[in-house]
């Protein structure tokens, strides 16, 4: 058959990534000062990569000998395919759903695939798509239904048989490829890819995140052979050299993180990896063998300063000062750290969202991002706030508005505090001074 893999945006001048915050998607709108437009450039023209998922599916139907195109509007030649699966996303939505609404009424067979879709296909569904719920890679593991057997599927497709994921196929890059090359500059001007050696988190924060919506809160790891072919493959013939790793928390199970860490070393292939992590996961020996292995950049989830307004979120950190201590040993042997602080958790107030940016002063890590609770239709935080919710379009849960009625802080509030943190970091001697150093010396 000939598919169509769909991934449409709308038209704004800040970076929307699919891909992130559990496949929901996030829209790095980080305000309207100079400053903050300023960064939303350098995001914008640094980082652009496809949903994993949808990268997975593809490899899925090329698998089963299909013809798959991927494209970000509706090409010319919409005859020539089968059918068109469209990339679900929050942070897309509404562009999403008049898309499928075009495509209905040009009599094709639809599929919205993702986390959005999986945990909100009411939408999807009345705007004339088929919904897989659940992990869409498994539903097109050896795809071989007919014409006619699609056509009589339900609307809302689940109880698809799932397999492990060392059984999965490769992703389908060269697809993404024939269409754009993917970049990650943090990493370096290479091509760059997003990749896991995990799915699942089992912590306590699901409250109020969405990964556990994608992927479950039960570890599944792939076999670090699996996953070294496939970069080395990559590599080879795509030219990849920066991997950015998409498992939720990439230290989880610190077994099976060191062999993977050994074999890439072992192989001698060269490449720069960024991943993500709980600084609960990491000790000065992993540090040390993260960064023998390509590892340049680290992301890490702080949320706030306080104890308390932590708590409140069921989010289990690291003591304030011991989390300093490993950011300061994993910048001190040349890894960088994007720490990743959230204004406007529950019980977060003025003061205490203060004492967090001078925490976040303190830490000095080479990044920071502050972004905006959102209580994400799905999650178990959404409950407690769905009556309080004040914007009408889900396009614009983009992680950098408030989203709903919070008890101690406006709207303009938040996007004025929001716009000075950033404005207060970067700016701050402090960070200049350390990243001028970094500058002259590299
Ligand atoms: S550690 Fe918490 S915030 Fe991070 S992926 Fe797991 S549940 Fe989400």
């Amino acid at each position: 058959m000939n598919i169509l893999v769909l991934d449409v945006y709308p038209d704004v001048d800040y970076r929307i990534s699919k891909d992130q915050n559990g496949g929901y998607g996030t829209a790095n709108n980080y305000g309207r000062t100079i400053f903050t437009k300023f960064l939303k450039l350098i995001v914008s023209k640094s980082i652009d990569f496809p949903p994993l998922f949808s990268v997975q599916v593809i490899g899925e139907l090329k698998n089963s000998d299909h013809e798959v195109k991927f494209a970000k509007e509706i090409p010319k030649n919409l005859e020539n395919f089968d059918f068109v699966i469209v990339i679900s996303s929050i942070v897309c939505h509404e562009t999403e759903i008049k898309t499928i609404e075009i495509l209905k009424s040009q009599n094709k067979i639809i599929f919205a695939i993702g986390p959005f879709a999986t945990s909100n296909p009411d939408n999807y569904i009345n705007a004339g798509a088929k919904v897989i719920i659940g992990e869409p890679e498994m539903f097109f593991h050896k795809f071989s239904l007919t014409f006619d057997e699609i056509n009589k599927l339900p609307n809302k497709i689940n109880n698809f048989k799932t397999i492990d994921i060392n059984e999965l196929s490769d992703p389908g890059w060269e697809t993404i490829f024939e269409n754009y090359t993917p970049k990650f500059k943090f990493l370096g001007n290479n091509p760059s890819v997003n990749i896991n050696a995990s799915r699942g988190c089992p912590y306590s924060c699901f409250y109020y995140c969405v990964y556990p919506l994608q992927q479950g809160r039960k570890l599944r790891l792939k076999n670090p052979d699996k996953l070294l072919n496939e970069m080395i493959n990559l590599k080879k013939k795509l030219g990849v050299k920066n991997f950015i790793f998409r498992d939720p928390v990439f230290s989880i199970n610190k077994k099976h993180t060191i062999e993977i860490l050994n074999k890439i070393v072992e192989s001698k292939i060269k490449v720069n990896i960024c991943i993500e992590t709980h600084l609960k996961n990491i000790d000065d020996e992993l540090a040390k063998l993260l960064k023998k292995a390509g590892v340049k950049l680290i992301y890490v989830g702080i949320e706030s300063a306080v104890e308390e307004v932590r708590n409140n979120s069921n989010r289990q950190s690291e003591e304030n000062d011991l989390q300093i201590q490993k950011i300061n040993f994993l910048e001190g042997i040349g890894i960088k750290v994007k720490a990743m602080y959230i204004l406007g958790l529950p019980t977060d107030n003025k003061r205490t969202f203060s004492e967090t940016l001078e925490y976040a002063k303190k830490v000095n890590s080479s990044y920071a991002q502050f972004s905006v609770f959102t209580p994400y239709p799905g999650t178990p935080a959404f409950l407690e706030y769905k009556d309080k919710i004040k914007v009408k379009r889900y396009e614009d849960f983009t992680q950098w508005q408030l989203v709903f009625d919070h008890p101690n802080f406006t709207k303009d509030e938040i996007d004025q505090i929001l716009s000075d943190a950033y404005q207060k970091y970067y700016l701050n001697p402090k960070w200049l001074f350390k990243y001028l150093k970094k500058k002259i010396l590299s």
